[in-house]
């Protein structure tokens, strides 16, 4: 069973899909990965494909709400998932830029195409990394999920970036950006189009914010400079993770960019933003009550020891 189910308290859609438990935890003899690749075509590294085990699935949309409380509708959608390499251990630290940029290229494929399907409205590109965050396959891989909502955070996001923009006439990121490069303690990576940061008001200890410096609202307005500096960025910022803590650092990784609801937002700015656990090498900071029940994060660390600590983390040789 797939559906979403509405609740009015928090104001929020809820994905109800108990397949999910089925999943397996795969060996690596058992990847159904390194056997969906084994068959593609010449040097191609990345691919996407369905999601085996969907949260979102492609059908009809009729919402039912008989009853103001128990207001439910098919959890329309898709759900992909994006293999990586062809080759089990190859993360995307240890990819050529050549690869990333074809990974960068397929993003942007799947999220005009996603994005343009009738009733998605929201496409959000992503990558679990490692047990930790729930991953039940090592293969390297990022998955894909096209809402047919824009969900809450983002819609909060939205609003804030366009009540910023009328209040002060420039972008909430942009602004964001140049006050971090003004202030400089708290940015680990920099080259010539991104610059990635742990931001101000970061809630998790190594929690890392990169950012195109110009100002794009999705990854498809990037060139092909803005293209490489991306792969180079992404690659500069894991290598200093799991160099710094000596182990390959489980780690959420998520793209937000403008919704795909067919509305314009030249108020927004896209980044990607990374999300480790970790808050030192043996300890991981849970979201317990505080966090899961009120939305507040407690950092007990101060974000500009944190980047100093990245920052200094050589990533090149
Ligand atoms: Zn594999
Ligand atoms: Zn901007």
């Amino acid at each position: 069973m797939e559906e979403l189910r509405w609740n009015p308290i928090r104001q929020e859609w809820v994905i109800v899909a108990t397949h999910r438990q089925t999943r397996p935890l795969l060996s690596r003899k058992q990847c159904p990965f390194c056997e969906e690749v084994e068959g593609a075509p010449g040097e191609l590294e990345v691919i996407s494909i369905p999601n085996l085990f969907p949260s979102l699935l492609e059908n009809s949309r009729s919402v039912s709400n008989e009853s103001p409380l128990f207001v439910k509708c098919p959890a329309y959608g898709k759900c992909e998932v994006v293999i990586y390499s062809k080759d089990h251990d190859k993360g995307l630290k240890d990819q050529s830029t050549d690869s990333l940029i074809e990974l960068i290229n397929l993003w942007i494929d799947r999220y005009e195409e996603l994005g343009s399907k009738p009733g998605i409205k929201y496409v959000f590109i992503f990558e679990n990394k490692g047990r930790l965050i729930g991953v039940t396959l090592d293969h390297p891989h990022g998955q894909i999920y096209a809402f047919p909502f824009v969900p809450e955070a983002l819609q909060r996001e939205v609003e804030s970036s366009k009540k910023w923009m009328e209040k002060h006439g420039r972008c909430l990121f942009c602004s964001i950006i140049e006050g971090e490069k003004e202030k400089s303690e708290r940015i680990i990576f920099e080259n010539e189009r991104f610059v990635g940061f742990v931001p101000f008001f970061a809630s998790l200890p190594y929690e890392v914010h990169l950012y195109p410096k110009s100002h794009l609202g999705s990854i498809t307005q990037l060139d092909d400079h803005g293209k490489k500096d991306l792969a180079e960025s992404i690659k500069a910022i894991i290598t200093k993770y799991d160099r710094f803590f000596g182990f390959e650092l489980p780690y959420m990784m998520m793209l937000f960019q403008s919704p795909t609801d067919g509305k314009d937002y030249p108020f927004y700015h896209f980044r990607i933003e990374f999300r480790p656990l970790h808050r030192s090498k043996e300890k991981i900071k849970y979201l317990a009550s505080v966090e899961s029940g009120t939305g507040v994060f407690i950092n007990d660390t101060l974000p500009e020891e944190k980047a100093r600590e990245l920052k200094k983390t050589k990533w090149k040789e």
